[in-house]
């Protein structure tokens, strides 16, 4: 059933707690990538427009859930969304202690609120928590949390698959008699990423790069009987290679994915397409890698020789792959073609981009590299869905259902 969504909800006069993803990429205090902050303020903006007041919380990185790690600080986050609103944000330097509180209480309607980062408090993590404690929640952080919104509010995408994390589950689960539903965000993140997949335009093609098979294998086999072909690319296409036996030299594979691999073969024999060659480096070394044309060479796919490394894709797969491209109706693509952090090995993933950037299929970029593949080169504008979240596109790429919108508000 449809979950409702802020749109259904009379906002005025109210506290909205909104649980966004800021989880930004930092470079000291400078933010490098704000997508996640901009495509959270469409919720944001409307809860102010109808004489709401906000109450932002979110994770940021890793930190150990002891305390205040500056390095993990919400601060850059606010001063952003802050330029974002062109309005002043007020910033709590805790996120159920005293400075939150005070800082709830004192909050006005069209007013806005970002609590420092859920990480830094124990509770947050309920997994953690339970293996360090036997705990499974922290009551006290919990209610505090529960206890800031007369609304609760998911626009967190990037999260959704973490429904051990309190402020996604449990602090909603604690609102008892209050309205739970989701934010423009995720709305707008399930819609594409479900429904474009379940009812698509054809032809329908799905691109799968990066490194790892076993990552992706969910989603290979949820798209094999809806998709009319899957272009493999990224190192994952040299677990391929193994499968069928052939000669991949020094390329990154990984021998336990190779029964997956073997399998997939033989059920998405019709719509799986490989490489037709790569571009390979002979000695490779990620840490000392420099790029240098004498060691820099194009095999046919699957006959790589001794010290070479397959890094990209080589230029006929390419012109295969973007000829794939132009013809389709809807594109899904998660994970780069090649090693694209190390020119020349970016070629591959650049065409792609530049194919599903130039073509007027709908197209949907899962998070991750790909999605920051396509902010690098300028194509945000011209995709129809750039997705968020990498791992919560994925799982929902692959079917799975979040119990992080389960117990939200049917409409
Ligand atoms: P994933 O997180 O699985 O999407 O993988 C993304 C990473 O895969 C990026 O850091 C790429 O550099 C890396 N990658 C893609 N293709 C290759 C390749 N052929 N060899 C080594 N690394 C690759």
């Amino acid at each position: 059933m449809a979950k409702k969504t802020i749109a259904d909800v009379d906002v005025s006069g109210k506290a909205v707690l909104i649980r966004v993803d800021f989880n930004v990429p930092l470079d000291g205090d400078k933010i490098t990538d704000d997508l996640r902050i901009r495509m959270a303020l469409p919720t944001i903006q409307s809860v102010l427009d109808r004489g709401g007041r906000v109450i932002l919380m979110s994770h940021l990185g890793r930190p150990e859930g002891k305390g205040v790690e500056p390095e993990f600080s919400l601060k850059p986050a606010a001063t952003r969304l802050s330029e974002l609103l062109s309005r002043p944000i007020e910033f709590a330097t805790d996120t159920v202690g005293s400075d939150a509180v005070s800082k709830v209480q004192a909050l006005s309607n069209g007013g806005v609120l970002l609590l420092e980062n859920v990480r830094f408090n124990a509770g947050e993590d309920e997994k953690k928590l339970k293996k360090a404690t036997g705990q499974s929640s922290d009551p006290a952080y919990v209610n505090t949390l529960a206890s800031f919104g007369d609304v609760y509010c998911n626009d967190a995408f990037g999260t959704c698959h973490r429904p051990e994390n309190a402020s996604m589950c449990s602090v909603p689960k604690a609102m008892t008699g209050k309205l739970k539903v989701m934010g423009f965000l995720v709305e707008k993140e399930v819609q594409y990423l479900e429904g474009a997949v379940s009812n698509p335009a054809r032809p329908f093609v799905a691109i799968l790069g990066g490194k790892k098979v076993s990552d992706k294998i969910g989603v290979i086999e949820n798209l094999l009987p809806k998709c009319d072909q899957i272009l493999i690319g990224g190192a994952m296409a040299y677990t391929f290679a193994l499968a069928k036996g052939l000669k991949i030299g020094k390329s990154y594979a990984k021998a336990e994915d190779v029964p997956l691999a073997q399998k997939l073969l033989v059920e998405g024999a019709a719509k799986i397409v490989l490489p037709i060659d790569n571009n390979a480096f002979d000695n490779f070394v990620w840490d000392t890698y420099s790029a240098d044309p004498s060691k820099t060479k194009v095999f046919p796919f699957g006959e790589l020789p001794g010290n070479f490394e397959g890094l990209d894709i080589g230029p006929a797969t390419t012109q295969r792959y973007v000829g794939i491209v132009k013809s389709a109706k809807t594109v899904i693509w998660n994970g780069p073609m090649g090693a694209f952090e190390l020119p020349p090995f970016d070629a591959g993933t650049r065409a792609v981009a530049q194919a599903i950037a130039d073509s007027s299929a709908i197209s949907i970029i899962g998070g991750g590299d790909s999605a920051a593949a396509i902010e690098q080169m300028g194509f945000a504008n011209k995709v129809t869905h750039l997705s968020t979240g990498g791992g919560a596109s994925l799982e929902l790429l692959e079917g799975s259902k979040f119990e992080t919108l389960a117990i939200l508000d049917d409409k």
